[in-house]
């Protein structure tokens, strides 16, 4: 709620913050705990708690915010590199329900990792088939895929053997993958 919400009062200026920078639409201020020098947080001055709430103008202007704080922390900071990403929902870690971009300077040696490090939950289907669930467009999970419908017509024979070639694509793709994610594997050694 916006009355009671801590990035609310902040950027109405009734409560203390390091403001680093300002735009129309965006707030930037130190996080009040940092996980390294420079910790930055984008907010948009209008409360969302979440990224799809925005509206399309304002997402734009989010990457212009974005853009101008990294040049300020580049400039003020010298940082090697960045992380900047943000948290999404309670199981995203999100703690405070406006939605804010976290930017971290980072630099050479200082013990942190990739943002891939926060989770490792490797999934148990073959990237294929995730992939065929995502591009189903936001359909239930299940959907579409394994389940089988009682009340599907039995097909003919033409469409069998259409099904078989797309089953043998399918097949052919998987194998892309395989060996794409091999590839990735022995890299990651090189590099880890
Ligand atoms: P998240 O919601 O993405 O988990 O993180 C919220 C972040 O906001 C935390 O890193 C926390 O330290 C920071 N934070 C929470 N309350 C305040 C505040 O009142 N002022 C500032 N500057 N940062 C805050
Ligand atoms: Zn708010």
């Amino acid at each position: 709620m916006p009355g009671e919400c801590p990035f609310c009062k902040i950027v109405r200026g009734e409560e203390d913050s390091e403001r680093v920078y300002e735009s129309d639409d965006f707030l930037a201020i130190l996080d009040i705990n940092p996980s390294t020098p420079g910790h930055t947080l984008v907010i948009p001055k209008e409360h969302v708690a979440t990224f799809p709430e925005l509206s399309a103008e304002t997402t734009g202007a989010l990457f212009d915010a974005v853009q101008e704080v990294m040049k300020r922390l580049e400039g003020g900071l010298e940082p090697d590199g960045f992380n900047v990403g943000w948290n999404h929902g309670k199981a995203g870690g999100q703690a405070v329900p406006h939605l804010h971009l976290h930017v971290l300077p980072r630099f050479e040696g200082d013990k942190g990792g990739p943002v891939q490090a926060v989770v490792r939950n490797e999934p148990e289907e073959d990237i294929s088939t995730v992939a065929r669930r995502i591009s189903g467009g936001g359909s239930p999970p299940k959907q579409g895929l394994e389940v089988s419908d009682p009340s599907a017509e039995v097909p003919s024979e033409e469409e069998e053997c259409e099904e078989e070639e797309e089953d043998e694509e399918e097949d052919e793709e998987d194998q892309i993958n395989k060996s794409a994610r091999e590839k990735w594997k022995e890299m990651k050694k090189g590099r880890y």
